[in-house]
């Protein structure tokens, strides 16, 4: 049976945020709900390719130029704090500008009823908590303001933990755990029931995170280790325990975290997105399987132009047989699940 058409996809990861706040923050939330040639998402496209919603990250770059160490510099938390606000403000406007066609989701029943009713279900997300100081009064300011998921680093470290570096070939073993802020952040987001997301997390703060969070482990956008042994590819062991914790892990659509060399090739076919899926089924099972492509954050394979060709990749899982509920829960449905469990509505 084909299903692509109607199959709607939410996603656990795109950087649209920032591909608008580079582009300047005049029009920034027209250039997306009316669309622009640029990147991998807009509003109308997304229409086009059944992309009914998503994590939208907040991230601050880090400068083009590694430092000593070859590691990403880790912004200054005023400059953290800058962009961080400016680009919370650019979803928050898509919101207002959009009369109705974007929802800032706060619960799992507010992306139901905004996929039902063709709204973009859009959830305010942090990747890398820099703008966050060790008093946490930013993370309940924001989480009033609509985020409910955040990733505390990015591949470089913060005052909270130590996101793990770019390296191939290499384990998500690289540097320490989670400072006693980090804890504190992990607690406060329980108590707030804010979605920890551990993509970029190395692998000791993935462990502490695991003993300490009340909530299901959920790795937003990696792919996994067993077939490319890059950094940011998750463990048989780290898969195990985001099954055990009822969790999820999305893939990522990014070449270089799919290839066994873990090299960028724009040549890839997307059948080599659904060898990683079926490793994470036979793993984890289809419970805890998703999507989390990484638009406007990563060089995808050349086969999908951008979100107007997510229907290829729905035809390369019924392909390789996924239908019925499994291709809904590796879709949508696990992904609401989880956000559910976590959120508790
Ligand atoms: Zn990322």
């Amino acid at each position: 049976m084909h299903r692509s058409a109607q199959t709607p996809v939410f996603d656990g990861h795109n950087d649209v945020l920032l591909r608008l706040w580079k582009g300047g923050l005049d029009g920034a939330s027209r250039r997306f709900l009316d669309g622009e040639e640029a990147g991998h998402i807009d509003l109308p496209r997304a229409r086009q390719g059944g992309l009914a919603g998503g994590l939208c990250a907040i991230y601050v770059p880090s400068e083009r130029v590694k430092d000593a160490n070859g590691n990403w510099p880790t912004p200054a938390r005023t400059e953290a704090l800058d962009v961080t606000l400016a680009m919370a403000g650019i979803l928050t406007r898509i919101e207002r500008d959009s009369a109705g066609a974007v929802r800032i989701c706060r619960s799992a029943a507010d992306i139901e009823a905004a996929i039902a009713s063709g709204v973009f279900a859009s959830v305010m997300h942090i990747e890398g908590a820099e703008a966050i100081g060790a008093d946490l009064d930013l993370l309940y300011v924001l989480h009033a303001a609509g985020l409910r998921t955040l990733g505390p680093v990015w591949s470089r470290p913060n005052i909270f933990a130590f996101g793990v570096p770019f390296e191939f070939p290499s384990t998500p073993d690289i540097g320490p755990g989670l400072s006693a802020a980090g804890a504190d952040l992990i607690r406060a987001c329980n108590e707030l029931r804010i979605m920890v997301d551990l993509s970029h997390m190395n692998e000791k703060g993935f462990w502490d995170i695991a003993r300490l969070s009340n909530a299901p482990l959920v790795a937003s956008h990696s792919n996994v280790q067993g077939i490319c042994k890059h950094s940011r590819n998750l463990t048989d062991r780290q898969l195990d325990a985001i099954r055990d914790s009822h969790g999820l892990a999305g893939i990522n659509y990014g070449t270089s975290f799919l290839c066994e060399d873990g090299q960028k090739h724009p040549d890839m076919a997307l059948s080599q997105m659904v060898r990683h899926i079926d490793y994470m089924v036979e793993r984890m099972g289809i419970d805890h399987v998703a999507l989390g492509s990484d638009f406007d954050g990563t060089s995808i394979p050349a086969a999908m132009r951008d979100v107007r060709d997510l229907p290829k990749l729905v035809d390369a899982l019924v392909a390789g047989g996924y239908d019925g509920d499994d291709l809904d829960k590796i879709t949508h449905k696990n992904w609401i699940r989880v956000l559910r469990e976590t959120w508790g509505a």
